[in-house]
């Protein structure tokens, strides 16, 4: 079957929706489809060997495969070509495949290919087709927010009527959505599907593989953020999901001008200022901890009473509350489980625990598609050899308690999980499927009676349990104490920002990661992990003791010390890492200290100055240079490069131009002269955006991989990761006259509300930002800061906004951005980045 297509069509990933090389494996439908059914259903092009191959699991992501005889591997064109993943798939025992180039079929006879021309089109079809096979309602949620939210709300809701399939996470993109559809089975009598769009044209895709009864629309949010020219076109893309339901939820107010075009037989809306809507939302009270929502429901009022007083947890609430009137769930039955909502954290959460110990926390929901992420995380944190797992009983409908658990022994097999501690009632009774170090306890007050922090040393511990076994408690215990002042990192953001740049890059090009400077303030080891899970080629740091650490960490990837100090080269030597030299000093001690300490083969870097006049050999000092390392033959070459001094500016290109030009010469003659190849780089995050001629054989990330870099004019494409925040201590009313901070300079000249907030000039906020420069995010409202900054304490007027003390503060996020800040005080984000001081503790969010 060679060449039978040649197909050049684009598989469509957005970079801005869940985060496509983040996905498990859909799981294990009831229902037997054999290969040959599959092969018919998608008309492909078929080598097949056995077509009663049972297919169970569909799989996207090379690196997490679980039960391989039983995997279809769809081989996406994303970021990474799904098909160079194929030998190493046939290596780990999967079978069968559905492609869209040919390239493996001749060399693998004994192996099943399904080709076609659309493998992401592909994927959706078979979802929609298993969709077909159940007629149980199924709630399509979509809307620009909350989504999420209003998915785990409803589906906390109603367990207690329904056994529940539901998106796991966030799933809700063009691969997340088949793949979550494809968990349906004949055990549940409810689907909630979410269905995120970024782009036009996406919906339908999605609308045929959910095939909602029951739609529900949370809001619109603004358009521009989301690649559509406006809030109409937005609608109109989403009301597509809605085409064939039979009812259809939404906020009447948000919708006033669209009347005609709403969709579903029967309708269900809520409004606060229209009494014909369905929900008439007459009173809303909030009071310390909780809201009052009372509503007109058929001429009769209702109160609500949910656990929340933001404005984004009220609206939520109301949408969930139509469900529950489509679903005929009775009033009274509707009070009692509001006033239960729990939050939502979707996220992990990495931090520093006890006795040395890396604590990754996810215990707010516990079902097999999370676990399973979960591991994968715990995988990817490399920096303690021992892997502990303390799991709750998983609450997974549709099979029995044995095949379950033998499911998650096979997943903590497949994660390496060294000991397992399970807590409830169901899981112990299932104790004899684990083979691995293990303890039971039937609910978390038996395990804290017991509770030892002795019995966790320098060890990865995964928290995953599900909300009812409250494993904060556990957390609290195990987590070192962290001031409220924390410098958040998305690591989701992180990856997509590395992919996003190696969309860019030739697939032969190498990539250089640069965590430097602690990771751009961002941390070490929990980043350089995740970057070599993710497989980039080398790693960058300045001093020889990053390196050290990193090594410690577990990180194999090699390493370029680029500032590498002659008293520390006995530990660059004993952890491997690879010197850069620029000159002829350090270069001779290098010399002179392998002669006695080190006999065989030793990689180096040069770095050549073609114009940043920094460090570096320059061209006249190339002969002398050649002949010393002639005469010191075990020392190799591994890299030669420059750095651009103005790469981002597009008035210097004259200037990188005549850069290049003179790196290429020099390095053509250095190889010509050692008379082997080393790989050549020069670009840095702006350079390999705007000069793609200049990606040589390996381009050095920097900065973009931390979501930042004024060479890409669209935002959407980068995604900043750090959040910096913080939060209230205290508030007060002062008086015109009072004046605010040392030496009076913050004057009150009217009534006004003043916060103080628990992060000064030690955590590394410049000065510079007092006195009305700079400001800060007070539930999502800007306050400036007034007075100066003090050591650890900035004071902000509020007199605007409504908070209270404990709130929470953003110094900077993607919306207030790190930029906007450092133009303010006339720097640049490098220096705010790497300026957050070390008592600022980072936090590791992964979704
Ligand atoms: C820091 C650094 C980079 C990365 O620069 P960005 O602008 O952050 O991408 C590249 N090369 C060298 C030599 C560096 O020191």
């Amino acid at each position: 079957m060679k060449n039978l297509f040649l197909s050049k069509q684009k598989c469509f990933q957005s970079v801005h929706s869940d985060t496509h090389n983040n996905y498990i494996c859909g799981t294990m439908p009831l229902t037997p489809y054999t290969l040959q059914y599959i092969s018919n259903l998608l008309s492909a092009n078929a080598q097949i060997n056995n077509p009663q191959l049972p297919v169970e699991t569909l799989a996207i992501d090379s690196r997490k495969i679980l039960s391989p005889e039983i995997t279809l591997f769809f081989a996406l064109k994303g970021q990474r070509n799904g098909h160079n993943f194929i030998p190493e798939l046939i290596n780990k025992g999967v079978k069968s495949f559905v492609i869209s180039e040919d390239k493996w079929s001749e060399a693998y006879p004994g192996i099943n290919f399904l080709l076609v021309p659309d493998t992401l089109k592909a994927l959706q079809l078979v979802a929609a087709n298993h969709r077909k096979q159940f007629n149980y309602p199924v709630i399509g949620v979509t809307g620009s927010n909350g989504k999420t939210i209003v998915k785990e709300w409803l589906f906390q809701l109603l367990s207690i009527d329904h056994h529940i399939v539901r998106s796991p996470k966030s799933y809700n993109s063009q691969i997340g959505v088949p793949l979550s559809v494809w968990q349906m089975n004949d055990m549940a009598d409810l689907a909630i599907f979410e269905a995120g769009i970024s782009m036009p044209n996406e919906m339908l895709n999605l609308v045929n593989v959910i095939q909602p009864t029951i739609g529900v629309f949370t809001n619109i949010g603004s358009a521009h953020n989301e690649g559509f020219e406006s809030i109409e076109q937005k609608l109109t893309e989403k009301f597509k999901l809605f085409g064939d339901v039979n009812t259809f939820i939404y906020p009447k107010d948000e919708l006033t001008g669209f009347a005609n075009e709403i969709p579903g037989k029967q309708q269900i809306s809520w409004s606060t200022t229209d009494t014909s809507a369905t929900v008439f939302v007459k009173e809303i009270e909030r009071k310390s901890l909780h809201t009052k929502i009372t509503g007109v429901i058929k001429a009769h009022e209702h109160t609500i009473e949910i656990p929340f007083i933001d404005e984004a947890s009220v609206k939520n609430a109301i949408t969930c509350w139509c469900v529950l009137i489509a679903l005929e769930i009775p009033q009274n039955q509707v009070k009692q489980r509001m006033k239960e909502l729990a939050p939502i954290e979707m996220r992990l959460k990495l931090r520093k625990g006890v006795n040395n110990c890396t604590v990754i926390n996810d215990s707010y929901n516990s079902d097999l598609g999370s676990l399973q992420i979960a591991l994968d995380f715990l995988q990817q944190q490399q920096q303690h050899p021992k892997r502990t797992l303390i799991l709750s009983d998983i609450f997974q409908s549709g099979i029995s308690s044995k095949e379950l658990y033998a499911k998650v022994a096979q997943l903590l097999a497949s994660a390496k999980v060294d000991r397992l501690i399970g807590i409830g009632p169901e899981i112990a009774s299932q104790e004899q499927l684990f083979n691995l170090e293990k303890e039971f306890y039937v609910n978390t007050d038996a395990f804290l009676a017991e509770f030892s922090g002795a019995k966790f040393n320098n060890e990865n511990i995964l928290l995953k349990g599900s909300r009812l076994f409250e494993f904060e408690q556990i957390s609290k215990l195990l987590e070192q104490k962290v001031h409220e002042t924390v410098f958040e990192i998305n690591l989701n953001g992180l990856i997509q920002n590395l992919n996003y740049y190696k969309s860019m890059l030739q697939p032969e090009t190498k990539l250089m990661a640069m965590v430097k400077a602690f990771s751009y303030g961002s941390g070490s080891f929990e980043i350089a992990n995740v970057l070599q899970f993710h497989k980039v080629d080398y790693l960058a740091v300045a001093y020889v003791d990053e390196g050290v650490e990193l090594r410690k960490a577990g990180i194999k990837l090699p390493i370029m010390v680029m500032s590498p100090d002659v008293f520390a080269f006995e530990s660059l030597l004993r952890s491997n890492l690879e010197p850069e030299l620029y000159n002829f000093r350090i270069l001779n001690e290098f010399v002179s200290f392998l002669h006695t300490h080190h006999s065989q083969e030793y990689k180096i870097h040069l770095k050549i100055d073609t114009g940043m006049h920094r460090l570096g050999f320059q061209e006249e000092d190339i002969d002398k240079l050649v002949s010393i390392l002639k005469a010191n033959p075990h020392i190799k070459v591994a890299s030669v490069f420059s750095h651009l001094a103005a790469s981002e500016d597009a008035e210097e290109d004259g200037f990188t131009q005549k850069q290049l030009d003179l790196f290429l010469r020099v390095a053509d003659k250095l190889k010509q002269l050692l008379g082997y190849s080393f790989i050549r780089h020069i670009c840095n995050s702006a350079g390999i955006v705007r000069h793609p001629e200049a990606h040589l054989d390996m381009v050095r990330l920097g900065l973009g991989l931390y979501g930042i870099d004024s060479a890409v004019k669209n935002n959407r494409l980068l995604q900043p990761i750090g959040t910096l925040k913080t939060t209230i201590t205290q508030i007060k009313e002062l008086a015109p006259g009072e004046t605010v901070s040392y030496n009076r300079r913050g004057k009150i000249n009217v009534p006004s509300k003043i916060a103080t907030v628990k992060l000064g000039y030690a955590d590394g906020l410049s000065r510079k930002l007092g006195n009305g420069v700079g400001e800060m995010l007070v539930n999502g409202k800007r306050a400036p800061i007034i007075g100066s900054v003090c050591m650890d304490m900035t004071m902000l007027n509020v007199t605007e906004i409504d908070c209270k003390e404990t709130d929470e503060v953003i110094v900077f996020n993607e919306e207030l951005r790190v930029e906007e800040l450092a133009e303010k005080i006339g720097t640049i984000p490098y220096e705010v980045l790497t300026g957050i001081s070390q008592r600022v503790k980072r936090v590791y969010v992964y979704e």
